[in-house]
């Protein structure tokens, strides 16, 4: 009886990405094999975990990889006894892409034309695709735990593949490569060669925690005697390499062991080792990467850190050992006194996973305090690529975080000191003028629109800087209880009495303004009546020295932004009314009083109060609630000025 074969075509973006591997410029092929050996002890790992909680399942007493060549047919194959696939998962995982965002990164990469970078690839990890970089054509032969029969996938990566039904004895994944032809310069080496594979096994898979065999030849006597033996050698030391003693792994031997656990090819900015004795017992190796993966902002994105317990695989992705602030740390944390039986759902009431939690915190918070002091490249890249996901650790549910100023202490900000470098809490508090204790900023969506915002003219006479907040995550630790730096609170420009200068200045303007108050009370009740459906208030402003209006906020106020984000999570916030702050100064408010003092009932005052508020929305980037009924009185306006 022979099998039917079915033949599939490549989901769209897989294909996609086959291409890229196949016509990539990735100049080191080798690492086809870290990634299928990757992805075998991967599978070993999981079925363990699997046989724990159900029988039929079962774990080998020897489980291991095998690799084995064969130059005549110029094939070399990965053999595992892992968990292996069904039908349906070779389908899902090797036919499909399940990675979320791989659309998203599809498309960037479309967008930006250029020719994919081995970076970008990297970034990505396409794992069992590397296959092709080395082959055209790929077998898969694949047994899953707990079933009979076993399923057989085949493609030249041309765009499609076939399933039929096939048999292995055991439980497992066999991968066979029909390799290409050795090509030197195009980095394609002779796969079949002992020593080559040797050689990748030492450099990129040494610390694989089960034996990676091959069979080999070798002579054995001399003379006469000598004669050729088969035996079957472990090519890897199964080290783990956090059990090592630090002075002898090597850098280079890090950086593998990152690839590993990380399943992205790009370097890491640096690895934290540390272990813990005492009423715990634990390592950890942890590493920040270089890099943001595509899905850091995805609901599902994965937290990369492994737990072991004793040097055995219990999980990947133990989210409850990692603060979701923290989620770009990837590595390993092995613990000596939990329980090897334990299981997710218990893990997050497990008095030391919280203690571990903490420790690793602590650990990354002080790596990158002294990445920040000693190599600023380092950490301007970190920040780059991680700033936002770390400054999530600034609140928590119940206010500023433990951690909080430590976080702060970590944060670069823009602001109006300078258009190019960024600044740290530390050198904004040092360049405070005397008599300000706050540290002022203003939120929304760009430099730009931040930088020409009414809020910020008075700040800029007189000289004070102030932070300019684009992220998102800004608006949410500068919300309701703002935490404190070096016991400086935060103020936003936007919102409270706008007070700056020495006790005496202040006194002094404060009297001014009283004058001024008097002249105009009348005419900003009117206003205010006028405007009453969209400010709570109108008052004369001390924070303007330019532009007309501006709208402000109290202490507690939402601001629009935040306002904006409750929106787009499908909330509804309510309307927000803010406060009208008019510029006394102004010949606009000039003019206003003139007609108001005339005669107070004039129409033209509710018209042009409409227009001054309708400004100063549009002045802070804001959306006005009917931009028809503002054009109109802006282009009656305009005629009547013709
Ligand atoms: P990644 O390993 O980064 O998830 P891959 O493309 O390398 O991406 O593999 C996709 C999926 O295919 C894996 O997550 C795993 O579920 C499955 N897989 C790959 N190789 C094997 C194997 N040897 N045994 C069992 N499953 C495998």
């Amino acid at each position: 009886m022979t099998a039917t074969i079915e033949r599939h075509e490549f989901q769209a973006e897989a294909k996609q990405l086959l291409d890229l591997m196949i016509h990539s410029v990735y100049s080191n092929k080798d690492i086809f094999l870290r990634e299928l050996i990757s992805n075998a002890s991967d599978a070993i790992d999981k079925r363990r975990v699997l046989s724990l909680s159900d029988e039929k399942i079962g774990f080998p007493a020897d489980p291991e990889i095998r690799i084995e060549t064969d130059p005549e047919n110029r094939t070399v194959s990965i053999i595992d006894s892992g968990v292996g696939m069904s039908r349906s998962e070779v389908v899902e995982y090797v036919g499909t892409l399940a990675k979320s965002g791989t659309k998203e990164f599809l498309a960037q990469l479309k967008e930006s034309r250029e020719a994919p970078s081995a970076e970008l690839i990297g970034q990505f990890g396409v794992g069992f695709y590397s296959a092709f970089l080395v082959a055209d054509r790929v077998d898969l032969t694949t047994r899953r735990a707990g079933e009979e029969h076993a399923t057989r996938w085949q493609s030249s990566g041309d765009g499609t593949y076939t399933l039929a039904e096939a048999e292995r004895d055991e439980v497992g994944t066999t991968i066979t490569l029909h390799l290409k032809k050795v090509d030197e310069e195009d980095g394609i080496a002779d796969y079949t060669q002992e020593w080559k594979i040797r050689e990748i096994v030492k450099q990129y898979s040494d610390f694989v925690t089960y034996p990676v065999r091959m069979d080999v030849e070798r002579t054995e006597g001399t003379g006469d005697e000598q004669k050729t033996v088969q035996t079957t050698e472990t090519l890897n030391s199964m080290k783990a390499i956090w059990a090592r003693s630090p002075e002898d792994v090597t850098e280079e031997e890090y950086t593998e062991f990152y690839k590993h656990v990380s399943h992205d090819w790009t370097e890491p900015l640096t690895h934290i080792r540390y272990h813990a004795e005492g009423t715990l017992e634990y390592t950890m190796l942890l590493y920040i990467p270089s890099s943001a993966p595509y899905d850091l902002f995805h609901f599902h994105h994965r937290r990369g850190v492994n737990l072991y317990v004793k040097r055995i695989f219990i999980m990947d992705d133990c989210e409850d050992l990692v603060p979701t602030h923290l989620r770009f740390v990837k590595g390993v944390v092995d613990s000596e006194d939990l329980s090897l039986n334990i299981s997710r759902e218990i893990l997050q009431q497990d008095r030391q996973i919280k203690a571990m939690r903490k420790q690793l915190e602590k650990k990354v918070l002080s790596e990158l305090d002294k990445m920040k002091r000693e190599d600023s490249d380092k950490f301007g890249t970190f920040w780059k690529e991680f700033g936002k996901v770390l400054k999530e650790g600034i609140m928590d549910t119940m206010g500023a975080s433990e951690n909080a100023e430590k976080i702060l202490s970590l944060c670069l900000f823009e602001s109006t000191h300078s258009e190019t470098e960024s600044t740290s809490l530390s050198d904004y508090v040092s360049r405070m003028r005397p008599g300000q204790d706050k540290i002022y900023y203003v939120t929304g969506e760009s430099r730009a629109l931040l930088e020409s915002s009414p809020q910020l003219e008075a700040y800029k006479a007189k000289g004070y800087e102030v932070l300019l907040l684009t992220d998102t995550v800004d608006e949410i630790w500068t919300g309701a209880f703002p935490p404190k730096y070096q016991e400086h609170e935060f103020e936003s420009v936007a919102k409270g009495a706008g007070e700056l200068g020495t006790e005496d200045e202040r006194k002094k303007e404060e009297e001014a303004l009283e004058e001024k108050k008097k002249t105009f009370a009348s005419l900003l009740e009117a206003a205010q009546k006028h405007l009453e459906d969209d400010v709570k208030d109108v008052r004369l402003s001390k924070r303007l020295t330019e532009s007309p209006a501006c709208l402000v906020g109290d202490e507690n106020d939402m601001t629009p932004q935040m306002e904006q984000i409750l929106k787009s999570m499908g909330r509804d916030p309510g309307k927000q009314k803010r406060i009208l702050e008019l510029n006394p100064d102004h010949p606009v408010m000039k003019t206003l009083q003139s007609i108001f003092e005339k005669d107070p009932n004039d129409p033209r005052i509710a018209d042009y109060a409409q227009l001054v508020y309708g400004q100063a929305v549009l002045a802070e980037g804001g959306k006005l609630e009917n931009p028809a009924k503002f054009t109109k009185l802006l282009t009656d306006l305009l005629a009547k000025a013709l």
